[in-house]
């Protein structure tokens, strides 16, 4: 693993070095996946994903979250984007974006939070609000040994809102870095639609691969 001086910036996944104007070599973007992964969460909402949980992308997305490569979050944004023009999301005219949130404990170890880095990022490239519209109250370490059923009640339980105005009668789109079964993101939405969204869509960076 390579962590240089903010002076080198490289690839997110050849790891070789790149300008500064750039988010990844021209090689990687080049080889980005052309058709968007779509799946649908456990709670019924459609999540798009321009890559697989896999291989470069894996270990991209491993620096990103445990290795404290941030600059890592403007590439896989770019990803997003591209991937939202590849489908009917680029039609959406979302309202506000929003990221699943990190427990307070976990941003503080961490300096921030994965996935709100990535969603600030695509706000900014679509030219669309973010909003932090969800808290995380309780850390999920137990969550591995629960059932599926049980997850999804339980991750609904984690969040709470903190800003209902904005969310009432609003298409918004909620990002993560990383969706596997789903039920995060399922949780999230579901806080977000008892607090009277309209509709709710997902992006994340990668989906694992064996649903
Ligand atoms: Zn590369």
């Amino acid at each position: 693993m390579i962590i240089d001086s903010i002076w080198i910036r490289r690839c997110p996944y050849c790891r070789k070095r790149i300008g500064f104007d750039m988010t990844e070599c021209l090689a990687c973007r080049a080889a980005y996946p052309s058709t968007p992964r779509i799946e649908v969460t456990p709670r019924g909402d459609i999540c798009i994903a321009p890559f697989s949980y896999d291989g470069v992308i894996a270990a991209a997305i491993k620096d990103f979250k445990f290795r404290g490569v941030r600059f890592n979050s403007k590439s896989f944004a770019g990803a997003i984007v591209a991937a939202m023009k590849k489908t009917y999301f680029k039609d959406m005219d979302f309202e506000v974006i929003t990221s699943v949130p990190a427990t307070k404990k976990r941003k503080r170890q961490r300096g921030y939070n994965q996935a709100e880095l990535i969603a600030r990022y695509v706000a900014e490239m679509t030219g669309t609000g973010y909003k932090e519209l969800l808290v995380r109250d309780v850390d999920t370490v137990y969550q591995h040994y629960l059932g599926q059923e049980e997850r999804k009640k339980h991750d609904k339980s984690y969040y709470s809102i903190i800003d209902r105005e904005s969310v009432r009668n609003k298409k918004i789109l909620l990002i993560d870095d990383i969706m596997t079964s789903g039920s995060t993101l399922s949780g999230c939405s579901e806080v977000l639609m008892d607090a009277g969204a309209q509709r709710i869509f997902c992006a994340v960076t990668a989906i694992t691969k064996r649903r």
